[in-house]
């Protein structure tokens, strides 16, 4: 069976809302949750490029992040960061940084006239369609 994420309405609204706050650059977070993809908790990570057009995830954040995370003993589902200004589709940058091949990655498209989610499975190459549901 394939893997969905269930995102509650809240976190993601609160994802679009960082998104929203790091214009014109890129934010970047950690999406956690139980192992078959509802997610419990969303940490906001820094994006130490502080670029519109690449991030990377500042490793003081991401420590303090994976701190809370283990402690509350939810798995690493995803990694979100934003599109200031293309569409949500997966940049060469992404995919040579890809975090890992286990993660999904949410890319939040900022280009009017609405936000734009879309999650993906990276590779180092390439990228497929994941899916995810918001859940009320
Ligand atoms: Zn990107």
């Amino acid at each position: 069976m394939a893997f969905v994420l269930r995102l509650p309405r809240l976190i993601y609204d609160d994802m679009l809302r960082h998104a929203e706050a790091e214009r014109p650059n890129e934010c970047v977070g950690i999406l956690a949750g139980t192992p078959d993809g509802v997610v419990i908790e969303r940490y906001p990570l820094v994006n130490a490029l502080a670029s519109p057009r690449r991030f990377e995830s500042d490793a003081r954040s991401m420590f303090e992040a994976e701190k809370c995370r283990r402690a509350a003993e939810l798995e690493f589902l995803a990694i979100y960061h934003s599109h200031p200004t293309s569409p949500a589709v997966p940049s060469k940058f992404d995919l040579e940084s890809n975090y890992c091949e286990d993660v999904m990655c949410v890319i939040i498209s900022l280009l009017p006239p609405l936000p734009d989610v879309k999650a993906y499975w990276l590779t180092a190459t390439s990228y497929t369609i994941a899916e995810y549901q918001i859940a009320d």
